[in-house]
């Protein structure tokens, strides 16, 4: 935060080890993807071994070894070309994630977003592997079969081609399923649409993996091993798919929330006034919601009505609302000129119990509290 980024949302805190920076977006890599690559290397090493006969047994672990990392090369190639293309039309990109099923590229989505950007954002993954995988080829042609550098490049093409084929499928979160709510988003001119359908259709992917899964055709996840980890793509799948599904249910309700009328009125409070005080008070100015003021009538913190709900009673005399307080952090406040999109990636981004709500001259509007936002959300016709 020191070059003054905004504040991260709290995943992104805790989200793994960032190991560089390409077009300026910081690459981080999860702790569980240096498992899985030592995973893939020793479960590999046989099959190098089947193929190169005249290696041995540590050079295959180290020719395995290479393989994965080539592989995962790749997966980052893949999500460049996604950061490539998201700049280049002028969006933000957040940062790339290489996870132990491959990466994701955070493109930072403005409201209300457009499809042909979409599009082309998605489209450009499917078809950089596909490249990719045709160099693989090209340069096995060139090697005598049963050589290491034969086994690494056509190895590195099929592992590309797959990759290109399957991310073309049009489902939820696959590259495909993006391509696919953009068109339907261009043509119906209604995003929640397109993405309800390519999040359905990507749900019906990940039972089909777990199908592949179950079924074990020949070459084709014929080790447990192999089933084992197309179940582990078939669980992530359906569920960001279902991730998808909801956040368009919630964002055809989301233009009716007003978030004036869910705001509760708040009293200002000093930092070291008794609690039992501080509710007496607020209940006498028919306010429900607690925000401690510092003496020139800036709001430092929030005290949470579960927080003096679980203070007993005899003893909220004697303690002062700062020890109930949460200090205001940057991801706390909320503005009343929101829209309901806007309103929900905030509440997403810093999850809380209660948040500040300002007007559009900075004074203090109220408390928006998280039980209201879901009871509202409820209300539109959201489960
Ligand atoms: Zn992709």
């Amino acid at each position: 935060m020191s070059d003054g980024e905004p504040a991260k949302p709290p995943a992104a805190r805790n989200a793994g080890l960032q190991v560089g920076r390409v077009l300026g977006v910081p690459i981080i890599v999860q702790p569980l993807w240096f498992l899985v690559v030592i995973f893939i290397a020793v479960s590999y090493a046989p099959e190098v071994r089947r193929r190169v006969p005249t290696l041995g047994h540590t050079a295959s672990y180290a020719v395995s070894l290479g393989f994965v990392l080539l592989l995962y090369g790749s997966v980052l190639v893949h999500e460049i070309s996604h950061v490539a293309v998201a700049k280049a039309l002028g969006m933000q990109v957040r940062r790339v994630v290489l996870q132990m099923l491959g990466g994701v590229s955070e493109v930072v989505e403005e409201q209300p977003g457009k499809a042909s950007r979409e599009y082309m954002v998605a489209a450009v993954g499917p078809l950089t592997s596909l490249l990719l995988g045709g160099l693989g080829l090209a340069i096995a042609e060139a090697f005598r079969h049963d050589t290491v550098p034969w086994v690494l490049a056509e190895e590195f093409a099929f592992a590309n081609l797959f990759v290109a084929a399957f991310n073309a499928l049009p489902g939820l979160p696959l590259d495909g399923g993006r391509v696919l709510r953009a068109l339907l988003w261009q043509v119906t001119h209604d995003k929640a649409r397109g993405t309800l359908a390519a999040g359905w259709i990507g749900r019906g992917l990940a039972l089909a993996v777990v199908g592949l899964a179950v079924a074990k055709p020949h070459g084709w996840g014929n080790s447990t091993a192999g089933s084992l980890y197309l179940i582990v793509i078939a669980v992530f799948m359906w569920t960001n798919a279902s991730i998808a599904i909801a956040q368009a249910k919630v964002s055809t309700v989301l233009p009716q929330l007003d978030i004036r009328a869910m705001t509760r009125r708040a009293f200002p409070v000093a930092a070291e006034l008794p609690v039992a005080e501080a509710v007496r008070r607020a209940r006498d100015a028919g306010a429900r919601a607690l925000v401690v003021v510092d003496s020139n009538g800036k709001p430092s913190g929030l005290v949470s009505e579960a927080a003096v709900t679980a203070l007993p009673a005899a003893r909220q005399p004697w303690v002062s609302v700062s020890d109930l307080a949460r200090p205001l952090a940057d991801g706390l406040t909320l503005r009343t000129d929101m829209t309901g999109e806007a309103l929900l990636q905030a509440v997403q981004q810093t999850p809380a119990t209660e948040y500040l709500v300002l007007d559009q001259a900075d004074a203090v509007c109220g408390v928006l509290s998280r039980t209201d936002l879901v009871a509202a959300l409820q209300a539109a016709g959201l489960r």
